[in-house]
């Protein structure tokens, strides 16, 4: 074919009237229909719920989730199953295309309840992590209903579209971790008498959220005002984790089951396990605290946090990938300094986490102590090893911050 007779073979455009002719094995097309067709793919993806977010959306099987979980959580099995449907179902529903049939999948929003420090922001921010999906981790302590001093529940999807780089496809797919939702309790189980507008107003405006729908979000946070822009955030597909202590809940769980053995038992009050009230917990007992029917009834997955024993602690220290030991292990090696810590150690550490009631959390703090004097004085000093003993790792908190630690307790 001479040069000047060349055409698009979709639109018959002679070359001269395109911008630009791509040539293909036996045919050429031009930039209008690169553009038309680039739109039709597009339209499709969507419908077929097929868009590139989706194909990066790695949905992986509970058990899969599971075991990936299993890598950074150490224990809270039966936490680690609920979410690992949870999630699955969650990322199934918005990953499917459209049907005909009437049978719309609700959104699988969770309630951890459990004790601080037993690994319900971890739980979150793994699940994240594996899927690849923004996270924001707010707390409920800080939000206030609109007209209060504090931040509007808006902000919570502030936060999510500051993790998504302002991506807004991303943010909403993403998970939104609301910790100590249980600080934001009605005070009273009787409405009329107390009158708790922090609680029961937040509570109200974060229903909205929950369920899916569509809010004007300040890109950079604060409070609305007339002359600032907005981004529509819609929330049907971003999954919603809260998180809380609900101090005092076991009571109210006990109540309940001393009845039940009053009346019905479904659960014989000698066979209850007094060391983990919490997983007996049921939905009532939720409303019973203080949370609104309507917040409960959507989050509809409802789980709890084993406390951590001393079994789980050490585990903790050594066993997860990301694992405390192994980070000061990394942290000597860089100085060319091959750090061990005997068992004796490890064990002395979890009973002083356990003696100052500071958790997993405090595992961490322990570690720092008793390692901040070496790592001040090894690097450099052309040391090679360095072996923690119970002796050491006694001697160091006797000497630092026994009384600190004490105090936090
Ligand atoms: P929570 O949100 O329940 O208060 P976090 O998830 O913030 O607790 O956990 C506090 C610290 O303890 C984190 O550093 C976390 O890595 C560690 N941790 C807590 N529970 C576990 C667990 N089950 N497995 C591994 N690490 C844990």
């Amino acid at each position: 074919m001479a040069k000047e007779e060349l055409e698009c073979s979709f639109c018959g455009r002679k070359k001269p009237e395109t911008n630009l002719l791509i040539a293909g094995l036996d045919a050429h097309i031009c930039d209008r229909c690169i553009e038309q067709a680039h739109g039709i793919v597009i339209e499709e993806s969507k419908q077929t719920g097929n868009s590139e977010l989706s194909s990066e959306l790695m949905l992986r099987k509970p058990k899969e989730i599971k075991s990936f979980l299993d890598e950074y959580v150490i224990g809270q099995e039966y936490t680690k199953r609920v979410m690992s449907v949870a999630v699955y179902n969650h990322y199934k529903r918005l990953l499917q295309p459209p049907s005909d049939d009437d049978i719309e999948i609700q959104k699988s929003n969770i309630v951890m309840v459990g004790q601080t420090g037993t690994g319900k922001t971890l739980m979150a921010k793994t699940i994240a992590k594996m899927l690849n999906v923004p996270l924001a981790i707010v707390d409920a302590t800080v939000l206030t209903e609109a007209g209060y001093v504090g931040e509007d529940v808006e902000s919570i999807l502030t936060r999510l579209l500051q993790a998504a780089d302002y991506n807004l496809e991303k943010a909403e797919r993403g998970i939104v971790f609301i910790d100590e939702i249980d600080k934001i309790a009605r005070k009273s189980d009787n409405p009329s008498i107390t009158r708790d507008v922090s609680g029961e107003g937040v509570q109200q405006a974060l229903l909205k959220l929950l369920e899916g729908t569509t809010v004007n979000v300040p890109p950079k946070g604060g409070r609305k005002h007339p002359d600032q822009k907005f981004i529509e955030v819609n929330t049907e597909h971003i999954l919603f984790i809260a998180g809380g202590a609900f101090d005092g809940i076991e009571r109210v769980i006990t109540k309940r089951l001393n009845m039940q053995a009053i009346g019905y038992a479904t659960i014989k009050s000698d066979v209850i396990d007094k060391d983990n009230i919490l997983q007996y917990i049921i939905p009532k007992d939720l409303k019973d605290f203080g949370l609104i029917p309507e917040i409960i009834g959507r989050l509809p997955v409802l789980t709890h946090m084993d406390p951590l024993d001393a079994k789980t602690l050490r585990a903790i220290l050594t066993e997860p990938k990301n694992a405390i030991i192994k980070q000061y292990k990394k942290l000597f090696e860089m100085d060319e300094v091959e750090f061990s810590i005997t068992e004796g150690a490890l064990g002395y550490i979890v009973d002083k986490a356990i003696e100052y009631k500071l958790g997993a959390r405090g595992l961490r703090s322990l570690c720092e102590e008793i390692l901040t004097q070496a790592m001040f004085d090894l690097p450099g000093s052309g040391e090679t090893k360095f072996n923690v003993t119970k002796a050491y790792a006694e001697d160091r908190l006797a000497k630092s911050t026994l009384k600190k630690l004490k105090a936090v307790s």
